[in-house]
């Protein structure tokens, strides 16, 4: 049998030219958004404020199957896409497992994750609008630098809200933003009503993604030409990344293999989402039965520890209502925590597809996440970001298990992206200073206190 490689790459021609809406497979829909004046689902009206026409209306429709990915953005992905799938030969070796382990790596551009896929969509729909600029928020930097990047290529300005720890600890993912010309504030700033509220009542607080978001939609909604975009969570953003999923499931198919368990990691669940959206609907369908694994920071456990209720989408209480796990939008993980993941609560559609079973959801302590990083860095010579290694983790712990079990079954974990700027969380955990901390349930019990009153 001919042995296969270690890179399995489509062509240009092969990138898909459809993007997947996961939701119209789903007999039961995720809840509709609910704008928070009148408690009412949200409809396009109310997002066109906000949002971009097209992605307002990719928000909310939830029966298009296949959307055509432009060709304008098809022509954008060509520079950096398709991405590699990559057996992991050495890691299998390093772990002694009857495994196969494959992983599809988004890395591999300046922004150097995957937030690409769908910063490139956002901002062609915005130029084609004819729009002046847009807003966004940035945690750990990814998606500022994502979005500044597709802006830039489309002669679009941004604006954007970076969460103060991170834009002090990573002035390099500043600088990035600030070669393609973005505009960058640390949040909270005093450049917005959400911003000044925050700093009045804590004014030392590091920030939050929750805050930033706040500071973000309200510059947009006050600004002449400008809309607000967001780069996780959102059903639009999900069908973008389904990229990752489709290019996926073409190139095993390629070579004979169907993953019997697929991994990513939960931050909003844009990766995620988009990496099993074709294989979640041979689920939904019954063509298949894979296993679907979310994996969460132990310090942030939205999908494990968090309720599934209405809940705003950012600390300001401006956005609309999504119902989704979450941990409430006050929440803020320990000072401690390095690793990206932070967000309160979890995209709907996963959110919905968690509740009714089709997944399941595993948390991680953080030296158990930056352990599986370095041993991967040194076999397949990436060096991941911590994001990322928390599905790296969880497909090593499966790895394990298989290898106890002598069963032979296929990995697929995403690999979304590069940690460079995360040398001050590998040097703590090389130092052996980075700690772990779990959230008490009273520490939880918080945020649940503040959850909105929606019965839904
Ligand atoms: C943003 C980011 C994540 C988490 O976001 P999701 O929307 O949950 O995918 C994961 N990995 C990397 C590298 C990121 O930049």
């Amino acid at each position: 049998m001919k042995k296969i490689p270690y890179k399995i790459y489509l062509t240009e021609e092969q990138i898909p030219t459809k993007w997947y809406n996961l939701r119209a497979d789903m007999k039961e829909k995720p809840a509709p958004m609910l704008n928070p004046q009148t408690g009412k689902p949200a409809s396009l009206n109310d997002l066109y404020p906000v949002f971009c026409e097209e992605l307002a209306k990719q928000e909310l429709d939830d029966n298009t199957a296949y959307i055509d990915i432009p060709e304008e953005i098809r022509e954008f992905y060509k520079i950096y896409r398709p991405s590699p799938l990559i057996r992991a030969y050495n890691l299998e070796k390093a772990l002694d497992t009857p495994a196969k382990i494959y992983y599809k790596f988004e890395g591999n551009n300046t922004s150097g994750s995957h937030k690409l896929n769908s910063a490139v969509a956002q901002a062609y729909y915005a130029k084609k609008q004819g729009l002046k600029g847009v807003t966004t928020e940035t945690g750990a930097g990814q998606w500022g630098t994502a979005l500044s990047e597709a802006c830039a290529y489309y002669n679009l300005d941004v604006i954007v809200y970076m969460v103060k720890c991170s834009y002090e600890q990573k002035p390099f993912r500043r600088a990035i933003i600030e070669t393609f010309d973005g505009k960058v504030y640390p949040s909270p700033s005093n450049t917005t009503n959400a911003g000044r509220k925050i700093l009045e009542k804590k004014p030392n607080t590091t920030g939050s993604l929750g805050c930033a978001i706040s500071e973000a939609v309200e510059k947009a909604v006050t600004t002449e030409g400008y809309r607000y975009v967001l780069g996780s969570v959102l059903n639009q953003v999900l069908l973008h990344q389904s990229v990752i999923g489709l290019e996926s499931k073409k190139a095993m198919e390629m070579i004979d293999e169907y993953p019997d368990i697929i991994i990513g990691c939960a931050g909003g669940g844009s990766n995620l989402g988009g990496l099993i959206a074709p294989f979640m609907k041979d689920k939904l369908t019954g063509a298949a039965n894979p296993r679907i694994i979310a994996v969460e920071p132990a310090s942030c456990p939205s999908l494990t520890r968090g309720k599934f209720a209405y809940d705003f989408c950012d600390t300001g209480k401006i956005t609309p209502l999504a119902k989704m796990y979450t941990l409430g939008s006050e929440f803020l993980p320990s000072a401690n925590h390095a690793g990206g993941l932070r967000y309160h609560g979890m995209s709907p559609v996963l959110s919905k597809l968690y509740h009714d079973g089709y997944m399941e959801a595993v948390s991680v302590e953080q030296t158990k996440v930056f352990e599986a990083a370095v041993l991967f860095a040194k076999h397949e010579t990436i060096l991941p970001a911590p994001e990322s290694a928390h599905a790296i983790r969880t497909a090593i712990d499966e790895a394990i298990k298989l290898k106890e079990s002598g069963e032979e079954k296929t990995i697929l974990f995403g690999l979304t992206g590069t940690g460079y700027f995360d040398m001050i969380a590998y040097d703590s955990y090389l130092n052996k200073t980075m700690t772990d901390y779990i959230p008490t349930d009273e520490d939880l019990k918080k945020g649940f206190d503040l959850l909105p009153n929606i019965n839904m």
